[in-house]
């Protein structure tokens, strides 16, 4: 990106190129960076609160963190990647992944590390910043690319505070604290918590896991690529496309699927993981205990090659009598038992309806985002709200997460995003931003589909919302591909 290679395009209105800013330099921001100069847009900062790329790459890394989209479709587009190790490559070298994607298009170039930005504020037709180190910039527009998983959920079980051991949430892992031969909790058991729990069960002198509801789990090999394998990637990116492209269609029908509670795919992912239950576990009482009450996929699925396996370890336990409270010594369960450990980690989720904030967003006549975000975030196609124009939204409320891969959600999105930004570029209008009407008639629409998805089926999860609504894309993925293919002017207004 350094050299400047074409002028840039002039914004009709003032003479001058449209001016960006990027906030968040996870796989979103990179990508926008990256998408920007490809359209020839030069002028742009992209601002990260942390000293490296990578979002949520970079804040977890727990032991076992691996991604369960494969990891050929957990790619960009652009960038398909023919070294994977694995069929779902662990964390660390999907952060090497996006460090390196970074570096080649310059992206670390064009970022303000270490410098939060603290307040975004439309006033006279621009965005005015603000960084946490007083660092001031203005902007014709604003890509929010600020994740969606990233704000730790810490529970409110009573005395934290008074444990004397090693205690941290799984995305702030604590690198310092020895783990061989100790005594650990883990308390969840989302996907997190099942990974943290597969990869210490042969290292922990004990290993509980602090079970509240109990989750159904896919199984899934995940076989390492061999050198041949490799080679042949390398050597014809044709067939790199061709998986690329064969995934998402798998991924398609299975996000067609999750939103229509009685579908095949759901029953045949329901057999699926009864099967692995029923196969996997050995004792009958831990199987009644691993043994969900809701239907699978109704919270995110749990995707394991190797959970109920290290779950019967001879170290391991699951203890299900529920958190009384945390103590010195360690966690007191319901039926008075003390159960003593060194370490403690809350594999606890994040809070999902957070987005930009906190962030201070203020839009057109002072109205501030968390004021019309107040009882829940609301985004037009999940990407723009009426009232802030020229800010959109990558990974933004209520759009496809937790079933497909958020790499191509995003590109979908930027594209759609780009399409926005035409008619600011051209002149022919300065301010872009959605209806309300249009907003409310989408959001009524959503809400309304929201409860015929797999998500609504009686169960508690992260992609409910304060209402119990699902806050997620109820709609098909080919619905939303076409959605994003072209914006429909009519639901937005120009100024
Ligand atoms: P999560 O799915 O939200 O799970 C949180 C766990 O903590 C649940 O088991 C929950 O119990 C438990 N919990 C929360 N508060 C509690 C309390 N006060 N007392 C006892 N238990 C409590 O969080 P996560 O496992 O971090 O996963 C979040 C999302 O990140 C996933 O759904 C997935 O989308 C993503 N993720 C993806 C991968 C991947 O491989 N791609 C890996 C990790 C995470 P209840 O179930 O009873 O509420």
């Amino acid at each position: 990106m350094g050299e400047r290679r074409a002028a840039p395009p002039a914004d009709a209105a003032n003479g001058r190129p449209l001016r960006f800013a990027v906030i968040g330099a996870g796989m979103a921001g990179i990508l926008s960076a990256i998408k920007l100069e490809e359209a020839g847009f030069r002028d742009f900062t992209v601002y990260e609160k942390a000293e490296r790329v990578g979002g949520t790459w970079r804040e977890n890394t727990y032991p076992g963190l691996s991604c369960d989209v494969p990891s050929h479709l957990y790619s960009y587009s652009f960038e398909l990647n023919p070294e994977w190790s694995h069929r779902f490559s662990p964390g660390r070298e999907i952060q090497a992944y996006f460090e390196s994607v970074a570096r080649k298009h310059g992206v670390e170039g064009r970022t303000r590390f270490g410098d939060e930005v603290a307040r975004c504020e439309f006033s006279g037709g621009r965005w005015r910043l603000e960084t946490k180190s007083g660092h001031r910039d203005d902007a014709d527009v604003v890509i929010a690319a600020t994740g969606v998983l990233h704000h730790p959920n810490l529970p409110d079980i009573p005395g934290l505070d008074d444990f004397e051991g090693a205690l941290f949430h799984s995305a702030r892992w604590d690198h310092a604290v020895a783990l061989d031969g100790r005594r650990i909790g883990v308390v969840g058991t989302g996907s997190t918590a099942v990974q943290i729990v597969s990869a210490l069960a042969d290292r922990a002198a004990k290993l509980v896991m602090f079970q509240r509801t109990a989750q159904w789990i896919m199984p899934q090999e995940n076989p390492p690529f061999s050198d041949e394998e490799k080679a042949e990637f390398r050597r014809r990116p044709e067939t790199l496309r061709g998986l690329h492209q064969n995934l998402s269609a798998l991924f398609t029908t299975f996000s067609n699927g999750v939103v229509d509670a009685g579908s095949d795919q759901m029953k045949m992912i329901e057999a699926a993981c009864l099967a692995n239950l029923e196969n996997s576990v050995r004792d009958p009482v831990l199987r009644e205990k691993l043994r969900p009450s809701y239907r699978a996929a109704c919270k995110r699925l749990v995707i394991s090659p190797d959970f109920y396996h290290a779950i019967q370890k001879p170290a391991a336990e699951l203890e299900t009598a529920g958190i009384e409270r945390v103590e010195a010594r360690g966690v007191r369960t319901r039926d008075g038992r003390l159960h003593e450990l060194d370490v403690l980690v809350l594999a606890t989720g994040f809070r999902p309806d957070r987005f930009i904030r906190p962030t201070e967003v203020i839009g057109r006549g002072g109205v501030r985002l968390a004021d019309v975000w107040a009882k829940r975030p609301i985004a037009y196609l999940s990407i723009s709200v009426p009232g802030f124009p020229n800010l959109f939204m990558l990974n933004g409320p209520n759009g496809p997460v937790g079933n497909f891969s958020l790499i191509e959600v995003a590109e979908l999105q930027f594209a759609y995003i780009l399409q926005l930004v035409d008619p600011l570029r051209s002149g022919r209008c300065r301010e872009i931003s959605p209806s309300l009407e249009a907003t409310q008639r989408f959001e009524a629409e959503r809400v309304e589909a929201a409860k015929h998805t797999i998500w609504a089926t009686g169960c508690r999860s992260w992609y409910l919302d304060d209402r119990g609504v699902p806050s997620s894309w109820p709609f098909s993925f080919d619905r939303f591909r076409a959605e994003m293919a072209k914006p429909k002017l009519e639901a937005y207004e120009l100024g």
